[in-house]
């Protein structure tokens, strides 16, 4: 989750704000076919009927890969002392990109740029000052069955805020760890790219493609997603949707006496289809409380114009964006893997993958209205 933005994208977010890029893109479609909107209990119920039609044994059991264990294990090594704080252009975000690149492989998930090439590398001048060398994306794929030019995007920045006083003789208390704040977010995507992949192994694959895409620079000014969207390596116009999560691991104070939630912003924003099937799948599966507090425009804290689902949006893809709201730890060395609620993790992970596998195996493409 991203702080500095916050001002300029607050100027940013009243010049063009997200009712610009709706009728920009609802004119687009309207021109070519009728859009179906997701209004009546009919059309719930019908796009209800067809995820019960879609239920087999197999999604079960895909989102079941996804354990505590697995998380912890990832977020232990993340917040490790040898990632140091995992600070764009730096040894410790370097470190972090090999870690991921490595996983992907050893489970013999695709690199997407090229053959064996994991690292979308973004170079310097790029971030302005802000990063001291190149900085990498990180980026494994899925090649769909059936329709495998159009692409769910599910993503997570992997970078955070380094060391403080910039060196690392320091004790390991010093270290930003960043363990809500991004690395609940990257073990999670580590851990629905292994469900994906195990699926991919026994013949099931999606239908469509899926890009498991580890961001960075996001701390710096959502960079990594800045490049990536203006670098597509697929086509963004095939960009079925993107799944974004940023902090999902701790639990805020509104929540504290019921920890079973997650907020979701920006669902219902460029397509109420995308809206109802993330319903529909968490009443069926998950059951997690949904809370769509700061989904209001009006919300000051405009968390949904401060992660990186954002530049998606600004393309007119449709979005979610998953967090666990800000606590007393957020942007501070005490973000510390202890503090992390592995058991609700788990469940929003897989509410993650379970909404992307749906989305990726539908008839039809999620709709813009
Ligand atoms: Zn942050």
């Amino acid at each position: 989750m991203n702080r500095t933005g916050l001002i300029i994208l607050l100027v940013l977010a009243t010049s063009c704000s997200s009712k610009k890029i709706v009728s920009q893109t609802t004119k687009d479609s309207v021109k070519k076919a009728p859009i179906a909107t997701v209004k009546t209990p009919q059309e719930k119920a019908k796009i209800a009927r067809e995820i019960i039609l879609q239920d087999n044994k197999s999604i079960y059991y895909y989102s079941s890969t996804i354990t505590s264990e697995d998380l912890k294990k990832h977020l232990l090594k993340l917040t490790s002392k040898e990632f140091e704080g995992r600070k764009t252009g730096e040894k410790g975000q370097k470190i972090a990109a090999k870690y991921l690149a490595d996983y992907y492989k050893s489970i013999e998930l695709e690199a997407a740029i090229s053959e064996g090439k994991y690292f979308q590398t973004i170079p310097k001048e790029y971030f302005k000052g802000k990063s001291k060398d190149t900085s990498e994306n990180v980026l494994a794929f899925i090649y769909g069955t059936e329709k495998p030019e159009e692409v769910v995007v599910i993503s997570a920045h992997y970078d955070h805020l380094g060391v403080k006083k910039g060196n690392l003789e320091t004790k390991s208390e010093e270290i930003f760890n960043g363990a809500d704040d991004n690395g609940s977010g990257t073990s999670a995507l580590l851990e629905i790219a292994e469900a994906f992949q195990k699926a991919v192994i026994e013949g099931e694959g999606p239908k469509r493609s899926v890009l498991f895409l580890n961001l960075t620079g996001e701390e710096e000014g959502l960079y990594g997603s800045k490049y990536y969207t203006s670098h597509p390596v697929f086509p963004l116009k095939n960009t079925v949707v993107n799944l974004n999560i940023d902090m999902i691991g701790r639990v805020d104070k509104r929540h504290e006496d019921n920890p079973n939630f997650v907020y979701l912003i920006g669902s219902d924003k460029l397509s109420q289809e995308l809206h109802f099937i993330s319903e529909a799948i968490n009443k069926k599966y998950t059951q997690l409380e949904l809370d769509y507090k700061y989904n209001d425009t009006k919300d000051p804290n405009r968390y949904y114009y401060r992660s990186d689902h954002y530049n998606f949006a600004k393309n007119g893809i449709p979005i979610i964006f998953y967090f666990n709201g800000i606590h007393k730890d957020y942007h501070k060395e005490t973000d510390t893997e202890d503090k992390i609620n592995y058991e609700i993790l788990t469940k929003r992970a897989q509410l993650v993958f379970l909404t992307a596998w749906e989305i990726a195996n539908r008839e039809e493409r999620v709709k813009i209205d």
